[in-house]
């Protein structure tokens, strides 16, 4: 783990392979989908982590491992909790409650993710009850204050989750996540399912209730739009892989990748020039028939016989950046 109090968390060559099993009675492994294929960084205490790439880069894959809902095949993961630090990846079992109440998940889809049958009390005081926090009296006084902060009333405490709105619902999962007090929240698109109306009260509450509870996030999106609205710093995943990671402002103003520059042309903008908007050509790859050399090449106008030959590896280029491209010295990208 880094010595610097500042990182709150740090991912090391972080891994997570499912097997591919063939027909047959036995089932047999017969391959292996790599969907987070060594991926580090870190997030500092505050700070917000945006991980973005198209459907089917890892990322959502990425959160899931970071909060062990799939165990990761390898690599190492450290929350530093300031008075000690949790080795995730080898996570002991006295020590699974202390790491469930400092590291939460929102979830895309606010419907599915709150159980129909339990009202807002239940459901928001499930946590405190879970990790022995409160309970009674005591529970119901904690939840009251927490759906005030997200912006639910209390007359609605006893209201079942088909009532509320959808924005409602990702409130009340915000205040599932919140009410245990945690240093760290990992939001899987959230406000994707949700009317473009509602989207930017979500993505400002997220805001707001991150400097009144000096929450760090990770944040996951594929849509660029909301990765440059809420970030502080952006981290671009393609096949599986960390191909960039940068400071906002310079990733957007002069991205080092040839697939970031991609991602910033696709996202739509009034005034830009017609033809200017560039929409990467091809699919992403096949996991389990990925191309030799740098991943990006059949996609990338840039590519040259070094990259189908040679696996780029992540260095820095400068300060806090870093970047998975041969030639990334020599490209002068365009950024918005
Ligand atoms: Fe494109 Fe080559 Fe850089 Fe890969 S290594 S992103 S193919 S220029």
């Amino acid at each position: 783990m880094s010595s610097n109090n500042n990182v709150l968390l740090e991912v090391k060559g972080l891994r997570k392979a499912f097997p591919l099993t063939g027909g047959g009675l036995l089932r047999r492994t017969v391959g292996y989908i790599r969907a987070v294929d060594d991926v580090s960084f870190n997030v500092a205490r505050g700070e917000t982590l945006g991980v973005v790439g198209e459907s089917g880069c890892g990322k959502t894959t990425l959160g899931r491992c970071l909060v062990r809902i799939y165990e990761p095949s390898g690599g190492e993961v450290y929350l530093n909790l300031g008075d000690r630090t949790l080795a995730v990846h080898d996570l002991k079992k006295e020590d699974n409650r202390v790491f469930r109440r400092n590291v939460q998940m929102i979830f895309q889809d606010p419907y599915s993710s709150l159980d129909q049958h339990m009202n807002m009390l239940a459901l928001v005081g499930e946590p405190l009850m879970v990790n022995k926090i409160a309970h009674g009296k005591e529970m119901e006084e904690r939840v009251t204050e927490i759906i005030t902060k997200v912006g639910l009333r209390y007359e609605h405490l006893r209201r079942f989750p088909h009532s509320f709105s959808g924005g409602q619902r990702q409130r009340i999962s915000i205040a599932r996540c919140l009410v245990v007090n945690p240093q760290l929240i990992i939001a899987d698109e959230p406000v994707s399912a949700l009317d473009v109306s509602i989207q930017a009260q979500i993505l400002n509450l997220l805001k707001d209730l991150q400097q009144d509870f000096g929450l760090s996030y990770i944040f996951v999106s594929h849509n660029m739009s909301v990765i440059r609205y809420v970030s502080d710093r952006i981290l671009v995943m393609y096949a599986g892989k960390l191909v960039e990671i940068a400071p906002k402002q310079e990733l957007l103003s002069t991205p080092n990748h040839p697939y970031t520059e991609a991602l910033l042309m696709a996202v739509p903008k009034v005034g830009r020039r017609a033809g200017t908007r560039v929409v990467t050509a091809g699919e992403p790859p096949d996991l389990l028939a990925l191309p030799t050399g740098c991943v990006f090449n059949p996609r990338c106008p840039y590519a040259q016989d070094v990259c189908r030959e040679e696996v780029p590896t992540l260095r820095q280029v400068d300060g806090g950046r870093f970047v998975s491209c041969h030639l990334a010295e020599n490209l002068h990208l365009r950024g918005v």
